[in-house]
């Protein structure tokens, strides 16, 4: 799929200064819960309030939501509360029972996203409705099971839709919950530039604390949108306890967004850039030449190995260059993250090379000899 004709976000959410803002609780408890936390979001800047009724938990054993009854309560309080209301569907069933309560916005979660069979029951039982479905990030960094899931639904004829960024889960543990890997959904955004983006910082931190930072860094990288889970009681949440904040320190998170516009008129700022863009072309063009070099000598020592049999990987060097560049790097004021990282791709490039000329050399040996 090349383009996707989705509407923009403002077309089905009211947006603050141009992001549009999704909160509620992580699930559904008791009526009472339910009513004082909508009616705090009622006056704050969000465009639509969130609630699980459904929860999938990784574990048996936790609260798994209050399902049709939690339907009910939200149905009675939708007399008082002026904003329209999102919930999670993971079923056919689900989706005929949220809108027979007359839920206004859906979404499919991570734990339902990375299954295709799942997504296409959704999107069957989806056809000919006219609701907007958010489709959170698979739990795994499998960017074409994301995009697969927006398919399903789009295919449905689903115009509106939001793709929803909660972080992925990886076994190594980190200060994040599910750390966001941004280069996911930047990918996302670059193949699909119409497609509003959604941060849930509350899903990928796990932590309040760390919420606004995350949520901040979203707008910083041009996201559409934040869903960020608040609860009159956080710390009394039957579920997701710890990355819940109040509806009071949304209020303050809120206000405290630093939002920035995307493009400038200034002449004088837009002639700078430009200056200083030409620098990092002719930077980038240097880097590459630099490499295209560096390639250039290792198919030498390629050849060199192949000549005198020796084998292509060797570990000794490998460590050399790994334990020396990261410092070089840190010398040079540069994140030694980064250029471990980069240095792996190099590094496998070459062994890719030199396995290469190897195996044309056996290849070339092979039919001297028949
Ligand atoms: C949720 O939004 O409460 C939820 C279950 O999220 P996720 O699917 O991102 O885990
Ligand atoms: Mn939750």
């Amino acid at each position: 799929m090349s383009e996707l004709s989705v509407l923009p976000l403002s077309a089905w959410l009211n947006t603050y200064k141009g992001i549009g803002i999704i909160a509620g609780p992580c699930s559904a408890e008791t009526p009472e819960q339910l009513a004082t936390t909508f009616k705090a979001l009622n006056v704050l800047d969000v465009g639509a309030i969130r609630v699980g009724v459904w929860k999938p938990r990784t574990r048996p054993g936790s609260f798994e939501g209050k399902g049709e009854e939690a339907l009910t309560w939200i149905k009675d309080l939708k007399s008082i509360i002026h904003k329209p209301i999102a919930t999670e569907v993971a079923s056919p069933q689900h989706v005929e029972l949220a809108l027979k309560y007359g839920i206004d916005i859906l979404w499919i979660g991570a734990r339902t996203s990375v299954n295709p069979f799942n997504v296409q029951d959704l999107a069957d039982a989806l056809k000919g409705v006219d609701i907007p479905v958010m489709i959170k990030n698979p739990v795994n960094p499998d960017i074409a099971l994301w995009i697969g899931a927006i398919e399903r639904i789009y295919g449905a004829g689903i115009r509106k839709i939001a793709a929803i960024h909660r972080g992925f889960s990886f076994f190594q543990k980190s200060e994040y919950r599910n750390p966001p890997t941004w280069q996911i959904p930047l990918e996302l955004k670059r193949l699909y530039p119409n497609l509003p983006l959604i941060n849930d910082p509350s899903h990928i931190t796990g932590k309040r604390a760390l919420v606004a930072s995350v949520a901040q860094k979203a707008l910083d990288l041009n996201y559409d949108g934040l869903m960020i889970e608040t609860h009159y009681q956080p710390e009394n949440a039957w579920s997701d306890a710890d990355q819940q904040i109040t509806p009071q320190q949304l209020k303050e998170l809120i206000e405290n967004l630093q939002i920035r516009q995307k493009t400038t008129n200034n002449t004088f700022f837009n002639n700078q850039l430009e200056i200083l863009r030409k620098q990092i072309d002719s930077l980038d063009e240097e880097l590459l030449g630099v490499l295209a070099s560096r390639m250039r000598v290792v198919e030498q020592i390629g050849l060199y190995k192949n000549d005198n049999n020796i084998s292509v990987f060797q570990l000794e060097r490998w460590n050399e260059i790994f334990q020396t560049r990261p410092l070089w790097a840190e010398k040079m004021q540069l994140n030694k993250e980064l250029i471990e990282g980069v240095f792996q791709l190099i590094h496998l490039e070459s062994i890719k090379k030199q396995t290469e000329i190897a195996k044309k050399n056996n290849t070339e040996n092979y039919a001297e000899k028949i």
